[in-house]
Parts: C-alpha cells; sequence; structure tokens
C-alpha cells in the first residue's frame, strides 16, 4: 500500500488517542485541500500492510482505534480492507474519511470497497468544499460532509462532543509536522509563529 505518513499517537483526528494513517493518492483534487501533497499517486512511500499492522499493534493499548484520512482511503480498499479486518479483531475501532459518498462507493459494486465498508465503524463522507466551509462540527471543514455511523461502535453525541485541536510535533530532525483542523487563518497564524526567525 502507498503512505502519505502516520502518527502513532494522536487526539486530534477522531474520538480518543488514534494511531492515524494518511494514505497517498487522492482523485478528488477539492479546491482548498489542507493535504494537496498526498494526491500524486506516485509520491509517499510503500509500506506492506503487515509491516503497517506491527506499527498499530505497538500501540495497541494506548489507543481506542485508527484513522484513515488521505489522500482517498478507497482508492486502495483491499490493502486497507485486510489491515482494518485485523485492527478490528484486536478490538480497536476504525474512523475513515473520504472524498466519495457512501452511495456512489457502494454503486462501485466492487468487493473490496465493500469489503473495507464492512471493517469501517465511523465514515465521514463527501468531498471538501470551500464555498461551504464550516468548521464547527469535529474534523471535518465543509458543510456537505457526513458522519455515517456504519456500526453501534460510536455514539452520536460522544462524537458531537469532541472539539477540534491541532497538535505541532517537532522530529528529530527539526521538521515540524502539524496535523488537526482549524479555520485557514488559524493556521496560518500558527505557521506563521512557528516560522518567525528567533528574536535576539
Ligand atoms: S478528498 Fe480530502 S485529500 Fe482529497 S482533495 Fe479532497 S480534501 Fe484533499
Amino acid at each position: 500500500m502507498r503512505i502519505h505518513r502516520y502518527v502513532s499517537l494522536t487526539a486530534a483526528e477522531g474520538p480518543g488517542q488514534r494511531f492515524c494513517l494518511w494514505v497517498q493518492g487522492c482523485p478528488h483534487h477539492c479546491p482548498g485541500c489542507f493535504n494537496p501533497e498526498t494526491w500524486a499517486t506516485d509520491g509517499g512511500v510503500e509500506i506492506a500492510p503487515e509491516e503497517m499492522l506491527e506499527k498499530i499493534l505497538a500501540v495497541r493499548d494506548r489507543i481506542e482505534g485508527i484513522t484513515l484520512l488521505g489522500g482517498e482511503p478507497f482508492e486502495q480498499p483491499g490493502e486497507l480492507a485486510w489491515l482494518c479486518e485485523q485492527v478490528q479483531k484486536a478490538g480497536l475501532g476504525v474512523l475513515a474519511f473520504t472524498g466519495y459518498t457512501l452511495e456512489t462507493l457502494k454503486a462501485r459494486c466492487d468487493p473490496a470497497t465493500d469489503r473495507l465498508l464492512r471493517q469501517v465503524d465511523l465514515l465521514l463522507d463527501g468531498p471538501y468544499i470551500q464555498a461551504r466551509q464550516d468548521f464547527s462540527r469535529p474534523w471535518i471543514g465543509s458543510s456537505n460532509q457526513r458522519f455515517l455511523y456504519l456500526t453501534d461502535r460510536y455514539r452520536p453525541e460522544e462524537i458531537a462532543a469532541c472539539q477540534n485541536r491541532l497538535e505541532v510535533r517537532l522530529g528529530k530532525d527539526g521538521v515540524i509536522q502539524i496535523n488537526g483542523i482549524a479555520p485557514p487563518h488559524v493556521l496560518e497564524a500558527l505557521v506563521a509563529k512557528l516560522t518567525e526567525p528567533e528574536k535576539k
């Protein structure tokens, strides 16, 4: 499978602490997308699903579940279905974002897509539409996007109570990574603060 990056522990991409996986490759090209570097299908890195599972299970006692986002997870449904089956067997939840609607995914009549959908507890569907920007709900940025509870693992009132947040990580190589969601002006102010020259 081809991925963009992952974070082993985050509280900004779904309920509770989660392992978060950004897959590589997205055909939607939504104007205003926060992750355009995930669009290219030849970007990112290849990783075996078995290796990704090892990374998830290494933190299984510290997470409630995993979150798949992108990129477009449903461009790689076969590998992700297998991964999510193992994750579910370990008792962990699965939250997935997709730029497709659920109806479009079902209309594919594709066994791999259906297999992945069967492993998803909470699906956040639909593309990001800049003209309908709305950050009032957790983790999503436009009002067309839906929270679809495909199992009873999560409850709408529990999800609605979650807050949007940003996380900043400074790598050993000095690279700063930000994840989570916030209105563009908040994100821009944060990036400006993080990159402003140090005052002597
Ligand atoms: S579906 Fe998500 S990753 Fe893909 S272009 Fe739209 S916002 Fe960006």
